[in-house]
């Protein structure tokens, strides 16, 4: 039976190029490079996995599968789960926090430069995890957002190269923020609302802390186009 990907991974797995030797960090139930290769889009994954349970979790549903010869399960953290023989040419990390990603990219810094693409879906701090990449020689090509079960999930699309980008650009993605989607407006509604309730509950004498969620304010309104 062919795997069904969720819709957050779906919108990942769109950005994989046809043909790329991938690697998946976090990879989990290994879902993700199982769709994959089911749908004929790639040929070589190595799944990579830190923790016992989820990896045995993949290492059972690639048997499953029946790709035990083409998907490669690793009990490894994050970039050490690939070497240069591997000829990876993209990474996919997701469901993780954005500190988590900057964290395990930085780990293995170097490792990179052979590799073309990474495809990230941060669950937060997307804002440091952009910065990260753009104090590391990466550029963003395309962002997506979707939303699923009550939740939105930011997906970035990375390669290298350079890009400056504003205090703005941080919080709200480029791309994101010059599309404006539907979901995106969402998203930052929710969180508008959230400081709206918050302010008030901020004390008089907390002037910079008030100060701070004002100004949040102000660029989420901005943002969704309701400065007026
Ligand atoms: N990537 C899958 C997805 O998006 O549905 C699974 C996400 S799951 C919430 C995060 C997974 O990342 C967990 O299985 C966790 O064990 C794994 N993980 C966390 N840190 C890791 C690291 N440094 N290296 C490899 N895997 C890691």
């Amino acid at each position: 039976m062919q795997t069904v990907l969720s819709k957050r991974l779906a919108a990942v797995a769109e950005f994989v190029p046809q043909g790329a030797r991938l690697l998946d960090v976090g990879s989990d139930h290994a879902y993700l490079p199982i769709a994959l290769m089911e749908e004929g889009k790639i040929d070589f994954a190595i799944a990579g996995e830190v923790v016992k349970g989820p990896y045995e979790s993949a290492v059972h549903n690639v048997a499953g599968a029946g790709l035990a010869d083409k998907i490669v399960v690793r009990l490894a953290d994050g970039l050490a789960a690939f070497e240069a023989s591997d000829k990876v040419t993209t990474i996919t990390i997701c469901g993780m926090g954005g500190g988590l990603i900057a964290d395990i990219l930085a780990a293995g810094v170097e490792k990179l430069a052979s590799v073309d693409r990474l495809i990230l879906q941060p669950n937060n701090r997307e804002d440091e995890l952009r910065a990260w990449l753009m104090n590391n020689g990466f550029k963003l090509v395309t962002e997506e957002i979707v939303t699923e079960n009550d939740k939105f999930y930011e997906i970035m699309v990375v390669e290298h190269g350079q890009m400056t980008l504003s205090e703005t650009d941080l919080r709200f993605g480029p791309f994101l923020n010059q599309e404006k989607s539907a979901v995106f407006k969402a998203r930052w509604q929710r969180e508008l609302k959230k400081l709206e309730i918050a302010l008030p509950h901020v004390p008089e004498n907390r002037v910079d802390d008030r100060a701070a969620i004002s100004q949040k304010m102000t660029a989420i309104k901005e943002a969704i186009n309701e400065s007026k």
